[in-house]
């Protein structure tokens, strides 16, 4: 692979960062190490001195002394040594990817922790994206990343997708204006990355099959594309054996995988993780040397502690636990749904996720009916227009998050919303 091809200008010139290249050196040193380098506030006088969490099931975590010390000082870009390796043994578990024994120059498979998976998809965005560029994507999209690519001016292509995902005739079609050697022309424009969302896709909840991936993937290969797999509902998937990943298809090393704790652990404390080629993973580090410095210490130490008292199979239970939940609630918005709001509306069902895609019959725009009526009644929703390309165009649909509520208060909030629909229509 050629990766320099794929790079703005910008992401071209980032250098190492001096001195956050000594704070590496420290994170790995032994402790006879005498360090004069790094701007390291002594945290002697950080006041705050310990703290206790208290976590279901498993003992206290205490961080102690040294610990809290530690949680509240700089730490490498990368993130915390003993957190990367922990992931990467999860990542090889889960995925295997061929690329974990390659060469760093051919494409080795590579992690780095960021604030969220937000965050390193931002960068990777910022890493790819020059104006002009030709970028595919699925539509409806999160706007998360939607907006965050958007400014970067590429030419942002739908490819068409259904209840399962990327319809890969609609994206071989797409494809065919160019011919597989113009991907070695920078004039052509050929697709630089297709970004896609493959479990419980926000908004719709449609997830992508194994059979269409591999069809992507090859498509990938022929066309010389990257593939920027954002996953965060990879641990929210209903419906077991969950389907093979595209990072473990990721023969060439042209997959940049993004992970999070947010859905499973904790949204606030801010971690997720990227997985790719080791030359582009460097660049997006290279971008956090010289913006946040690196993910939050406190955050990464707290989930290192609670990984490493579960273990894998505990971690993984915990994950069985919680998609127990999501799907129950899922059952029970899907049930509500069914109740006041067949005749008048359609949907899918959601396989992974915390989201139900409703387009409303007659109503062929819902912005009026979500942002005004429905807040009048006191109900919030997500109306569809947002998660589109050109949000100027209409959309029937609105999306609706069965992660917070009860079932008293689906009934309520569909029973108000069909009122609604009967007099807007
Ligand atoms: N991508 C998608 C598709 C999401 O739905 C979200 C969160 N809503 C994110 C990325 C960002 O997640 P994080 O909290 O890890 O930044």
């Amino acid at each position: 692979m050629n990766y320099s091809r794929f790079l703005t200008a910008t992401s071209l010139a980032r250098r190492p960062n001096p001195i956050r290249t000594t704070v590496e050196i420290m994170s790995r040193a032994p402790r006879t190490l005498i360090s004069l380098a790094p701007g390291s506030p002594n945290p002697k006088l950080f006041p705050f001195k310990s703290a206790a969490f208290t976590v279901e099931n498993v003992a206290t975590i205490q961080l102690e002394e040294e610990m809290i010390e530690r949680a509240l000082q700089y730490s490498p870009s990368y993130g915390i040594p003993e957190l990367l390796s922990w992931l990467k043994q999860l990542q090889i578990k889960l995925h295997n990817p061929p690329t974990v024994y390659y060469p760093p120059s051919q494409g080795q498979m590579d992690l780095c922790i960021t604030s969220g998976c937000q965050d390193g998809l931002c960068k990777a965005f910022e890493m790819l994206i020059n104006p002009g560029d030709t970028i595919l994507v699925n539509e409806p999209l999160f706007p998360g990343t939607l907006y965050a690519m958007k400014p970067l001016g590429g030419n942002i292509i739908n490819v068409p997708s259904d209840e399962y995902g990327i319809i890969p005739e609609g994206l071989k079609k797409i494809l065919s204006q160019w011919k597989p050697e113009d991907s070695k022309d920078p004039t052509k424009k050929t697709p630089k990355f297709l970004y896609t969302v493959p479990n419980g896709n926000n908004p719709t909840g449609n997830s992508l099959t194994g059979d269409r991936k591999k069809e992507i993937y090859e498509l990938a290969r022929k066309y010389d594309f990257l593939i920027i797999e954002d996953d965060p509902y990879y641990f929210l998937q209903f419906n077991k054996p969950w389907e093979p990943t595209f990072l473990s298809m990721d023969v060439d090393g042209r997959v940049i995988r993004a992970d999070t704790f947010s859905k499973v652990v904790s949204s606030g404390l801010r971690v997720g993780f990227m997985t790719g080629p080791k030359t582009l993973i460097e660049r997006i580090v290279l971008h956090t040397q010289v913006s946040s410095l690196h993910p939050c210490t406190l955050s990464q130490l707290m989930i290192l502690q609670l990984l490493t008292q579960w273990g894998e199979e505990g971690f993984l239970a915990h994950v069985d636990r919680t998609i127990n939940f999501y799907k129950n609630q899922r059952d029970l918005m899907l049930a509500a749904a069914d109740k006041w709001l067949c005749d008048l509306a359609e949907w899918h069902v959601p396989k992974a996720g915390m989201f139900l895609w409703i387009k409303v019959k007659g109503i062929s725009d819902t912005k009026e009916l979500i942002e005004k009526k429905a807040i009048e009644r006191e109900v919030l929703l997500v109306p569809g227009n947002g998660f589109y390309i050109d949000a100027s165009i209409p959309s029937s649909f609105f999306r609706a998050s069965f992660s917070l509520v009860t079932p008293a208060q689906m009934d309520t909030a569909f029973q108000r919303l069909a009122q609604l629909i009967k007099e807007s229509v």
